[in-house]
């Protein structure tokens, strides 16, 4: 019998940074995983550090900006563990206008911000062409998020994994989990392809597939589902071309290490499906030449399309469920990469104490019980 004190499902960044924390209490820790760990989302992600990216509130822009604190640390410890530098960027991102429906919305953006005590500057076009050079003579200025920070997630994540490795964490790799096993009314393992594994705690860590995970009552899953977001990397047109991340209303773009650029995302509810499209190419290409011209000349060297872990409100899922014994770690949606340090220490106090912290608290699945959840929302859709 396989038994352990902690078992995650799901080895992408969240599973595979919670199972790190957890072992370091020194737990007992087995991550199921159906694949090969941190080849979904978290590969698939831009590695955008953005606590201010969209116009966040509440106790979700105190997760965000928290997260985004604790992150300097967080790589740093796992880079000094595993001797494998992650490729940090600390250099903030320019948010540019093109049209006025652009301004207006930076404009609205910025003075929240400021009304809420946010690291948040106006810049105006010519500010931004000082700052990067290669942006169009049609950007009209916008936002500067000194804030904002990058890392490579590519490097990071097989970091996490053997980080997990030297903590003693078993991962076992091609397990699906079909479904928790209860008894006496609490979690007690669970049922995969590879037969049950026995544990103490289940956490439920399956990114967009959380709720194909069979639980003993329907309540118990997470209102989680996939929604894709297709990529393109292109060639940078020399080195210097971009030194920070720059986004528009209908594009990103991502200066990686390796002197690749990074272009994303759509938004699209299409199901379990990750294949690229005609449109989501086109979207993004063009979306990049608007504000960078001289991009047309690049080469295309990669194109691929994840799936985020979206929920009803577009907010995580964390934390305990009616079922003593079974918690969940999902629905980072857009979030992922930037929520991995808090969601990992966070989860890993409330397993050790039994006590959900204030910063994690708002997040659990009770909530969707509630009238007010905006069902199937998608920002910028
Ligand atoms: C195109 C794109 C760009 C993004 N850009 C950013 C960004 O710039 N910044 C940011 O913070 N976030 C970004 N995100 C979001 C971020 O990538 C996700 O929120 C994050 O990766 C979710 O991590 P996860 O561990 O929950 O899920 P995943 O990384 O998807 O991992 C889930 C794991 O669970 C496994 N699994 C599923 N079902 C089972 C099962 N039944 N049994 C066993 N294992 C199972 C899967 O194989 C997978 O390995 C982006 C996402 C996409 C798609």
């Amino acid at each position: 019998m396989q038994t352990s004190d902690i078992l995650i499902i799901g080895g992408g960044i969240i599973g595979l940074s919670l199972a790190r924390e957890v072992a370091g209490y020194g737990l007992r820790v087995t991550l199921l995983e159906r694949h090969q760990p941190g080849r979904e989302a978290s590969w698939a992600s831009a590695g955008m550090l953005a606590p201010q990216g969209e116009l966040s509130e509440g106790a979700f822009l105190q997760l965000c900006l928290e997260s985004n604190r604790r992150y300097p640390a967080f790589r740093e410890s796992v880079e000094e563990e595993v001797e494998i530098r992650c490729y940090h960027r600390e250099a903030g991102t320019l948010a540019m206008a093109v049209t006025d429906e652009d301004e207006a919305e930076f404009r609205h953006t910025y003075e929240r911000q400021r009304a809420d005590g946010l690291q948040v500057e106006w810049v105006s076009g010519e500010e931004a062409r000082r700052i990067e050079p290669a942006l169009s003579e049609r950007v009209r200025g916008g936002l500067f998020l000194p804030g904002d920070r990058h890392v490579e997630n590519r490097v990071l994540v097989p970091a996490l994994e053997m980080s997990c490795h030297m903590r003693g964490v078993e991962i076992v790799c091609g397990a699906v989990v079909t479904n928790v096993l209860a008894e006496d009314g609490r979690a007690v393992g669970v049922d995969t392809t590879l037969g049950p594994y026995y544990g103490g705690t289940v956490i439920n860590a399956a990114g967009a597939w959380s709720a194909c995970i069979g639980v003993p009552d329907p309540a118990l899953r997470p209102p989680v589902f996939p929604v894709r977001g297709q990529m393109v990397a292109i060639t940078l047109p020399r080195p210097t071309f971009l030194s920070r991340v720059v986004r528009s209303p209908r594009s990103y773009l991502v200066p990686r290490h390796d002197g690749r650029l990074f272009l994303g995302a759509t938004m699209e509810r299409v199901g379990f499906d990750k294949r690229n499209t005609v449109w989501g190419l086109h979207k993004l290409l063009s979306g990049a030449m608007e504000l960078f011209p001289e991009l047309e000349h690049c080469s295309v060297q990669e194109t691929w399309a994840g799936l985020r872990p979206g929920s009803l409100d577009n907010h995580p899922v964390l934390g305990a469920t009616p079922l003593p014994g079974y918690l969940l770690a999902t629905g980072c949606f857009r979030n992922g990469l930037l929520l991995a340090p808090v969601i990992a220490q966070e989860m890993a106090h409330l397993v050790v104490s039994g006590e959900a912290s204030d910063l994690i608290a708002p997040f659990n699945l009770a909530r969707f019980a509630a009238a007010e959840v905006v069902a199937g929302r998608i920002p910028g859709a």
